[in-house]
């Protein structure tokens, strides 16, 4: 492949193996995945670039892939031997703040959304890592602290401008080009064009409490059972994220982190029950401005290499369930990433599920818990290591499955789940088929996991 044609048709930067900005431009967040390099990165300057990239890879049979952030969970922004299209110089934030709009780049991160609309009080549903783009969030639904409050990101999308693979740009939005606008609602990254701008629709932020409760190992199954209650009967202005984890030194914990769009009195009363069932060692419950919270919420990770597997449930785990989870967590194998394992059940609901399932390409409108597992592995731990971690992790998927749906979570992109189709897309699958074979009939758009 010669690069000297992509190099004179773009403003941008093209980068090969060994350049400096290649690897910060395709390495992805999850070590795991390394080892996968790419044969060039181009560094996009423009919305003229991301369609000159495409038309190039297309004439020239490369694979082609956008990157975000690097934060899909199985590597998806990037693509051996293919181009890596960067994103991030799209990093553009712009707030109305008297209509509330805010419209970003196609390659803005979580920091920069963060910053544009702090100033104002407004926003809505962000993720909670600096790095996450708006692109890859907003694609595969996107789901915050306050989403119960607030929607998902993708439900608080107004349009979007999408480079398809002919190398055309067009704007979607409901009145435009409704069927790719709804298949950006929660559809994919990676499956339909290259995304170049998103327009939002913020709301004021509200005041808000947050806790952190630690219970000792031996109250799990039941702390967990009880929560599972607090949070299911709960106003939508509660989330709570339930966790059973455990770090490579140190004894398993359970843990309770919530987000309230209230008082910290309410929340008090609200987690009175759990309080009730065991004393927390660590319990600290407070009033926030929303900003506070924000930060209190923030996801601290070590990196290294690591995968993840999710279910849904609509209604509270059974008991043994729970055992289940908990007996897992008790049997890690270990590693020597600092993140350790887990399980974790965050709350969904709210209003997330009172959007009708096939009004967004996003199915999950009916789900109480994403029930979430995860496995670590430090880049030094040896193949055996990994190997224990991807089979334990894989043992208590199956496990749960007695218990929880097939339903999986595709921003937690999960490569060995088996029917990926349906458990991602569920009764949406159809129709986005149908918008893919329409936008991108040659199917150029074909990373990993794309339909
Ligand atoms: C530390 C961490 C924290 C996270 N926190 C949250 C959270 O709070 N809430 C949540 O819902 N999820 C969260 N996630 C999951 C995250 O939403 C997904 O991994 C998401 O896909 C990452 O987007 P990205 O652009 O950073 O990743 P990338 O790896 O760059 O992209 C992900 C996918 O989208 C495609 N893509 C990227 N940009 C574009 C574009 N402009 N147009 C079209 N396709 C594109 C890529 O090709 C790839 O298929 C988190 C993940 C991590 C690792």
């Amino acid at each position: 492949m010669s690069l000297a044609g992509l190099r004179a048709r773009v403003r941008g930067t093209v980068l090969e193996p060994g350049d400096t900005g290649f690897t910060e431009g395709s390495r992805p967040f999850n070590s795991r995945y390394a080892d996968v390099i790419p044969a060039a990165v181009l560094s996009v300057a423009s919305v003229e670039d991301v369609a000159a990239g495409i038309t190039w890879a297309r004439e020239n049979s490369v694979p082609l892939v956008a990157r975000g952030g690097g934060h899909s969970y199985s590597g998806a922004s990037v693509t051996a031997g293919g181009l890596v299209l960067d994103l991030r110089r799209l990093d553009s934030v712009s707030v109305d703040a008297d209509s509330g709009l805010v419209t970003a780049g196609g390659g803005a991160r979580m920091k920069a959304l963060y910053a544009g609309v702090q100033p104002h009080d407004l926003v809505f549903s962000l993720g909670n890592s600096d790095e996450v783009s708006i692109a890859g969030l907003t694609l595969g639904g996107g789901v915050a602290a306050v989403s119960r409050g607030y929607g998902l990101t993708c439900d608080a999308l107004l349009s979007t401008d999408v480079v398809l693979a002919d190398g055309t740009t067009v704007t979607c939005s409901a009145d435009v080009n409704p069927d790719l606008f709804w298949a950006c609602q929660g559809g994919g990254g990676g499956n339909f064009g290259v995304n170049t701008s998103f327009t939002f629709q913020a709301q004021a932020v509200r005041p808000s409490a947050t806790c952190l409760l630690l219970w000792e190992w031996s109250h799990a199954t039941e702390v967990v059972m009880c929560m599972q209650e607090v949070q299911r009967d709960a106003p939508d202005g509660l989330s709570v994220r339930i966790g059973l984890s455990r770090a490579p030194d140190g004894p398993p914990m359970v843990s309770v982190v919530g987000w309230h769009l209230g008082s910290a009195e309410e929340l008090r009363s609200l987690l009175a029950p759990a309080l009730a069932v065991a004393r927390p060692f660590r319990a600290d419950i407070a009033d926030r401005t929303f900003w506070e919270a924000k930060e209190y919420v923030q996801h601290e990770t070590a990196g290294g290499s690591f995968a993840g597997r999710t279910r849904t449930t609509p209604v509270p785990l059974s008991e043994a369930g729970v055992r289940t989870l908990v007996a897992a967590v008790d049997k890690w194998p270990g590693s020597r990433n600092p993140d350790g394992a887990g399980a974790a059940l965050f709350g969904w609901g709210g209003a997330i599920n009172r959007v009708p399932v096939e009004a967004t390409a996003f199915p999950h409108r009916n789900t109480l818990f994403l029930v979430s597992l995860d496995t670590s592995w430090a880049v030094d731990d040896g193949p055996e290591v990994m190997r224990d971690n991807l089979d334990w992790i894989g043992a208590l998927y199956e496990d749960m499955g007695e218990y929880a749906s097939g339903a999986s979570y595709l921003n937690f992109t999960d490569p060995e789940l088996a029917d990926w189709r349906t458990a991602y897309h569920g009764p949406n699958l159809a129709r986005l088929v149908e918008v893919k074979r329409r936008y991108d009939p040659d199917r150029f758009f074909r990373s990993h996991q794309a339909l």
